[in-house]
């Protein structure tokens, strides 16, 4: 298996995502980005991540770092984190096993 990861921490720094009672949707996205990638680490995976602090990030760096951690290879998978507020229910994982292009 030579596939490699990128795991996005959705939202940070000026940028709360969802708000509720105090919650904030950045919060959770990089908790939940920091244990995945340390996990991956662990496990031997190659992995990269977006953002490991509360920092803002411009739609092109985030997209800067999801294509340049490993190349354009199609077996780099992207994991970006959302606690979307919009319906459903948890927390959503999009995998995409594309190339993102800004
Ligand atoms: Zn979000």
């Amino acid at each position: 298996m030579d596939y490699r990861i990128v795991v996005d921490a959705g939202h940070g720094g000026d940028d709360p995502g969802a708000v509720s009672g105090g919650l904030r949707e950045k919060d959770f996205t990089l908790e939940a980005a920091n244990y995945m990638y340390n996990r991956f680490k662990e496990l031997g995976v190659p992995v990269a991540i977006t953002r490991d602090s509360d920092v803002t990030l411009s739609r092109q760096q985030r997209l800067n770092t999801m294509n340049n951690s490993f190349g354009t290879d199609p077996k780099v998978i992207i994991l970006s984190n959302h606690i979307n507020s919009g319906g459903g229910e948890g927390q959503s994982v999009t995998n995409k096993c594309i190339t993102i292009k800004a």
